[in-house]
C-alpha cells in the first residue's frame, strides 16, 4: 500500500506510508452538506465513519450530522478546531498522525479550509510530510458560480470583504479592475450594502446573487448592479448568500497604441509575424488584426515578400 507524498520542496512522489513519519498517520479534508443531507458523498460516509479523530469547527453540528448518519459520534472522537484554537490544536493532530492515526477535518458545513479554519492545519501535515487527501464535494462558492450564468472560464474567489474601511475600498477597487468572474460571500443583513458598493466601484456589470443552495428555498437572482441594489435594498433576504459579479471586459486598445506597438517592433528588427505576436500578446488584440497592421506598415515602408499572416 503506497500514498502520495508532497514534499516542501514541491516534489510529489510516491513512497510507502511509513517512510516519514514511521506510521501511516494521513489527514482527510472532508466536504459536507451546504444544506442537504443527500450532499455527502459515499466516500465522505466512509472517512467520517473510519477515522480515528474528526476535526470540526462546532462539535454539537458535527455531533448532529454523525447521529444523522447513525455514525459514531463520542466526544472522544470530536476534536474542535476553529479560527481562535487552530495554532494550539496543530500540535495535538500532528501527534496524532505520529501514532499513525487518521484525522478527518470538516467544517460546519462546505469545504474546509475554504472561508472556513483548517488551512493552517493542512499547511502544517504537509509540511511535516503526511499524507493529505481531499474528499471533496459541497461548495457554495463553486455551487453559485456554476448557476450564476456567467462566464466560469476563469474565476477568482474574493470570501468575505472588510466590513468598512480603507481596507474594504481597496479590496472593492482591485475587484473593479479585475477581469474574472468573483465570487462573493456575504451576510445577509449586509447584501444590500455589498451590491450598492460593487455598483460604485464596478458599473453596473451583470450579478447572481445565489440565496440558500441546495435547500428548499433555493433562489437565483439574475440580472445587473444597480437592478439587483434596489430589488435587495426593498426586500432584505434571509438565509445564506453568494454574490457572483461579471469581470471587467478587457479594454480595446485603441489604433495609435497598436500602431505604435508594431512599429516599435518591427524596428527592432522583428518579422511582421513576430511583431504581430507580441503586439497582441502586449495588448490583448487579436493576432490578426495585428498581423494586418503589420503588413500595412511593411507595405507603406516598400517592402515586399512577406510570409502569410497566421490563421
Ligand atoms: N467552506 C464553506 C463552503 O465551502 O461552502 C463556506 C463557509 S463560509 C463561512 C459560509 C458562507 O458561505 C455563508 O455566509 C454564505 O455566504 C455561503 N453559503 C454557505 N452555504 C450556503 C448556501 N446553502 N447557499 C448560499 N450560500 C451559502
Amino acid at each position: 500500500m503506497f500514498r502520495a507524498l508532497g514534499t516542501a520542496a514541491g516534489r510529489c512522489a510516491r513512497v510507502p506510508p511509513n517512510a516519514v513519519s514511521g506510521l501511516p498517520g494521513s489527514l482527510q479534508v472532508v466536504a459536507t452538506p451546504i444544506g442537504n443531507l443527500g450532499d455527502l458523498s459515499r466516500r465522505a460516509l466512509d472517512v467520517l465513519a473510519s477515522a480515528d479523530v474528526i476535526c470540526c469547527e462546532d462539535t454539537r453540528r458535527t455531533r448532529a450530522l454523525l447521529a444523522a448518519e447513525s455514525l459514531p459520534s463520542s466526544p472522544r472522537r470530536l476534536l474542535s478546531l476553529h479560527g481562535h484554537n487552530e495554532a494550539t490544536r496543530i500540535g495535538q493532530v500532528l501527534e496524532l498522525l505520529r501514532a499513525g492515526r487518521t484525522v478527518a477535518l470538516v467544517s460546519d458545513a462546505g469545504t474546509p479550509t475554504i472561508s472556513d479554519p483548517g488551512a493552517r492545519l493542512v499547511a502544517a501535515a504537509v509540511d511535516a510530510g503526511y499524507g493529505v487527501s481531499a474528499v471533496p464535494g459541497p461548495c457554495a462558492p463553486v455551487s453559485a458560480l456554476v448557476v450564476s450564468g456567467l462566464p466560469t472560464e476563469r474565476f477568482c474567489f474574493e470570501g468575505f470583504l472588510p466590513r468598512k474601511g480603507p481596507e474594504r475600498r481597496r479590496r472593492l477597487a482591485e475587484l473593479a479592475s479585475e477581469e474574472r468572474t468573483a465570487v462573493i460571500l456575504e451576510a445577509p443583513g449586509r447584501l444590500a450594502m455589498l451590491l450598492a458598493d460593487l455598483q460604485g466601484a464596478m458599473g453596473d456589470r451583470r450579478v447572481a446573487v445565489c440565496r440558500e443552495l441546495t435547500k428548499v428555498h433555493e433562489e437565483v437572482w439574475r440580472g445587473r448592479l444597480a437592478d439587483a441594489a434596489t430589488h435587495f435594498g426593498q426586500q432584505p433576504v434571509r438565509g445564506e448568500v453568494v454574490v457572483v459579479v461579471e469581470g471587467r471586459s478587457a479594454p480595446v486598445a485603441s489604433q495609435e497604441a497598436l500602431s505604435a506597438s508594431v512599429r516599435a517592433h518591427l524596428a527592432g528588427g522583428d518579422s511582421p509575424r513576430q511583431a504581430a505576436e507580441a503586439t497582441a500578446a502586449e495588448l490583448g488584440v487579436s493576432r490578426r488584426r495585428a498581423y494586418a497592421e503589420a503588413l500595412a506598415q511593411r507595405d507603406r515602408d516598400g517592402r515586399s515578400g512577406l510570409p502569410s499572416g497566421p490563421r
